[in-house]
């Protein structure tokens, strides 16, 4: 017998075991449960409280065998459960995330670099801080603001000097 099939076999027996293990521990969990809870009403000494102190344990040692016997079935189901879970939460929490990116980016929009000296000034600048050159022109044409180094106009499309 190779070890796969042994192994198989195991689980099997795992599997049986464990859940007549549980089966018992169960039924004797809630023996015993009614019994004290019965006891308990009549105001008398719970005869069979040992069925919980037996069966308790022996349903969490079935439960384990169980388990552990039907471990691969879990790992895929779990497996097979999670994964839409955590894509769905990839989903609802991208837009979030590009967002918030769009606004960081819309809150810093890049700087003008001056044609003449290199100095970075701040978006919307007019004029170098640095060298005092012109940034912007205004297109004779239609009035709109395009940086100097443009050789048309964005709006219009004028050519620019
Ligand atoms: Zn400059
Ligand atoms: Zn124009």
């Amino acid at each position: 017998m190779n070890n796969d099939a042994k192994h198989i076999k195991t689980k099997k027996k795992l599997k049986i075991i464990g859940l007549i293990v549980l089966i018992i521990g169960l039924c004797c969990t809630v023996a015993g449960f009614v019994n004290f809870g019965i006891s308990i009403a009549k105001g008398e000494m719970p005869k069979l409280f040992f069925l919980l102190i037996i069966g308790l344990p022996c349903a969490g040692i079935g439960g384990m065998l169980t388990a552990a016997g039907f471990r691969k079935e879990i790992m895929t189901y779990t497996a097979k459960e999670s994964a839409p879970a955590v894509n769905i939460m990839g989903q609802s929490v991208a837009p979030g995330i590009s967002a918030i990116a769009a606004a960081a980016k819309a809150a810093d929009p890049s700087p003008v670099i001056c044609p003449e000296c290199g100095e970075s000034n701040t978006a919307g600048s007019n004029f170098c801080k640095k060298c005092g050159k012109q940034l912007v022109k205004k297109c004779p044409d239609c009035g709109n603001i395009v940086g100097s180094g443009s050789g048309f106009c964005s709006n219009c499309g004028k050519k620019l000097d």
